[in-house]
């Protein structure tokens, strides 16, 4: 197999791999996942000593920059976790669990989970509705068709669906709609002081304020019209379906979300916007604390403030 080179310290040495993830994570110094003490603390150097070990002399108790991230409970090493942090972040398809497996030589168990914890690293925290005024907004929505040779749970559907909303020079926000409706989820992630534009499908078309909905008809051939087109989206769409196809063979709807929030993330993070994957695995690791991978509707006054 191709290893792609991974040189920097960080990725071949774990004092290195800690002293940078602590720079990520603790920019102003170490602070006590425990009782939140930032000054009264001591670095355990002795020879023995695991990297990374602190004590905290306010509550007495034992810490490492993992406690309270994702890379908390797991005996594999932090070097390791970075490397496969950097791949699936220079990926634009996404890195399958068995190549994850063949580089750590470990489990498929734990390259599930290492997989699924950088994901979760990636999601966007708690996040207010997506546009607001004089802000414009794409919505389109995909099937996920299943291949007909994965296994499916006896309740598992052979098509899914899949919203996206993009705001026009912003970031895109996808959903999977599982039982919800188009409008639900609308509710939910729009801001509906935003200028929206979809395609001619039915449930956009009463959902804003009267003058602030404008759609192309595909139906009549009609898929540009000025700015208003969804081709921002199908780009979008165009990826997720050869990451699903030719990475994530068994992506299922219990995980979905997971799957589009590490897509939304590299789409967000992109290098047309000007980001290497070196950054781009620096904005992950930076996610790696305190974040929720549920999106959460946040309330309009609350996102506004
Ligand atoms: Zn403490």
């Amino acid at each position: 197999m191709a290893r792609p080179v991974l040189n920097a310290p960080h990725f071949q040495d774990e004092a290195a791999a800690f002293a940078y993830v602590e720079a990520h994570l603790w920019p102003n110094g170490p602070v006590c996942p425990f009782c939140g003490e930032t000054s009264r603390i001591g670095r355990l150097n002795g020879k023995t000593t695991r990297p990374g070990l602190c004590k905290c002399y306010a509550c007495q108790k034992p810490f490492t920059v993992r406690m309270g991230t994702i890379f908390e409970s797991s005996h594999l090493a932090l070097r390791l976790w970075l490397q496969v942090m950097h791949l699936m972040c220079a990926s634009k398809k996404g890195i399958a669990t068995r190549q994850i497996q063949r580089m750590l030589q470990c489990s498929m168990k734990t390259a599930w989970f290492v997989g699924h914890r950088v994901r979760l690293a990636m999601a966007p925290g708690a996040v207010g509705p997506i546009g607001g005024q004089g802000k414009t907004v794409e919505a389109d929505e995909t099937f996920v068709t299943k291949s007909p040779k994965t296994r499916r749970q006896p309740h598992e559907r052979a098509n899914v669906q899949v919203l996206s909303l993009v705001e026009r020079g912003g970031n895109v926000r996808s959903m999977y709609l599982d039982h919800r409706s188009v409008r639900s989820a609308l509710y939910q992630h729009l801001d509906r002081d935003s200028r929206l534009v979809t395609d001619g499908a039915q449930h956009y078309k009463t959902f804003m304020p009267v003058g602030k909905h404008e759609s192309v008809d595909h139906s009549k051939g009609e898929y540009v019209r000025g700015d208003v087109h969804t081709n921002t989206l199908e780009g979008f769409f165009s990826i997720f379906k050869r990451g699903l196809v030719g990475v994530y063979q068994h992506m299922s709807e219990a995980h979905l979300d997971k799957y589009l929030a590490e897509f939304d993330f590299r789409q967000n993070t992109r290098a047309k916007l000007g980001i290497n994957d070196e950054q781009r695995a620096s904005i992950a690791l930076t996610g790696a604390k305190g974040k929720r991978l549920t999106y959460r509707t946040t309330d309009r006054a609350e996102a506004q403030a």
